[in-house]
């Protein structure tokens, strides 16, 4: 089946479904994006900062998919930020992937005490995009006011903001202001992986009873429910795992559609708590690291 496909404001188009690779460890994600490719996945997220870039290009190589077919994604980590190192970025990400072109180039993370820096890196992938090596651009992570200070300097508005959302964390003034701008917001952790892999303390919404009873209703699994949620809100999701049966199961979500009262429901989950890394405070030095060479 074919996903939906989802416009980029700039006319690109982007499956609104697509296949996470964080924490899929570098030998076993040729293998994952083998099987999701085979489900009928189009859309790859990955990163520099994954480490298991290589293991994505392999797969679509040997898929046999047209490269057309395939929208890769991946993502610049900041020790590689400032505008010639972005530049050489770019390059380091399409060797290990294998490819000429990447279809969508993102800003993994604002540098928000090193603006400059996170601008330079931006106007390199405006460079990217102008000089045909990349269809799109984008960031991650950025809140509403590294938006409106990247505005401020430059001259693209971002296609994405690849940004943390799931029931327990649904940021909807970040989404305000993705909306604002034109810009598509991505859901990472979309079933709320960041709520049950990192310590068990916050609950896992795959167990919520809101969750658990919706999916009653229509003979889904939450996983898939939480899917739905996003979609029907209009946003791109990337849900990850290295499981067979999950990758199948998340794809299956085209076939049923929420109630209003039961986006409502979900919607008034939200516990206002981020899983992930609070933005504003990542720097170089707590989160640096090198990205090898292709
Ligand atoms: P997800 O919400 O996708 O959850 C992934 C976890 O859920 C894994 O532990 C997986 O296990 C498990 N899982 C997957 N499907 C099911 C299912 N149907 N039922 C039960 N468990 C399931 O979290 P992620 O944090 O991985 O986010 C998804 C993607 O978003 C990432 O892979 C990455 O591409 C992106 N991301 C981006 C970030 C950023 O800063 N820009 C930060 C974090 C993620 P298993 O694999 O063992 O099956």
């Amino acid at each position: 089946m074919n996903v939906p496909a989802l416009t980029l404001n700039n006319g690109v188009e982007i499956p609104a479904l697509g296949f996470g690779v964080f924490q899929t460890p570098p030998e076993e994600t040729a293998t994952a994006v083998d099987t999701a490719l085979r489900v009928g996945y189009r859309h790859i997220d990955t990163a520099a900062a994954y480490g298991n870039e290589r293991g994505v290009g392999e797969a679509i190589a040997r898929s046999g998919l047209d490269r057309s077919d395939v929208f890769i994604e991946t993502k610049i980590w900041i020790s590689d930020y400032g505008y010639d190192e972005t530049l050489h970025s770019f390059d380091k990400s399409a060797g290990k992937l294998g490819v000429e072109q990447i279809d969508l180039l993102i800003l993994h993370q604002a540098l928000p005490g090193e603006f400059q820096l996170t601008i330079d890196a931006y106007r390199a992938l405006e460079t990217l995009l102008a000089d045909g090596k990349v269809r799109a651009i984008g960031v991650s992570n950025f809140m509403p006011d590294h938006l409106a200070r990247l505005a401020e300097q430059s001259s693209i508005v971002p296609a994405v903001n690849q940004i943390e959302v799931h029931p327990y964390f649904q940021q909807k003034e970040l989404l305000a202001a993705d909306r604002e701008r034109g810009i598509i917001s991505q859901a990472w952790s979309p079933i709320g992986g960041i709520t049950f892999y990192r310590d068990g303390s916050k609950g896992s919404t795959l167990e919520d009873s809101v969750i658990v009873d919706i999916a009653g209703t229509h003979g889904k699994t939450p996983a898939q429910v939480m899917l739905r949620w996003h979609l029907q809100e209009g946003r791109q999701v990337i849900p990850k795992s290295v499981t067979p049966s999950r990758i199948e199961e998340n794809f299956d979500v085209f076939d049923f559609e929420l109630t209003a009262d039961q986006v409502i429901a979900i919607d008034d989950l939200d516990t206002g708590v981020r899983g992930g890394p609070e933005p504003e405070a990542v720097t170089l030095e707590t989160f640096g690291r090198d990205i090898p060479e292709a």
